[in-house]
């Protein structure tokens, strides 16, 4: 999806946080560990966009099919509301 950017606005708020996952050396993201998962998901159960968690690509898109597969076996419930 493209968005238009206003070029004013030139200034990108780019945190560089460190990937919570490569911190912790963990390779592989495992849906049971919802300790882990837990501060990655908003109340609503929705999953936290990268920008804001920090999360490097590689963990982001691990922790998506982690959570999803959470959600499948009810670890972690659908969006409520
Ligand atoms: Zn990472």
């Amino acid at each position: 999806m493209m968005r238009k950017r206003s070029v004013t606005n030139k200034k990108t708020y780019h945190q560089n946080k460190i990937c919570r996952f490569c911190m912790d050396k963990i390779k592989y993201i495992d849906y049971k560990d919802i300790k882990s998962l837990r501060p990655l998901i908003t109340e609503r159960g929705k999953i936290i966009p990268r920008r804001i968690s920090g999360n490097c690509a590689k963990h982001q898109r691990q922790l998506t099919t982690a959570i999803k597969r959470a959600r499948n076996i009810a670890l972690i419930p659908f969006t409520v509301g």
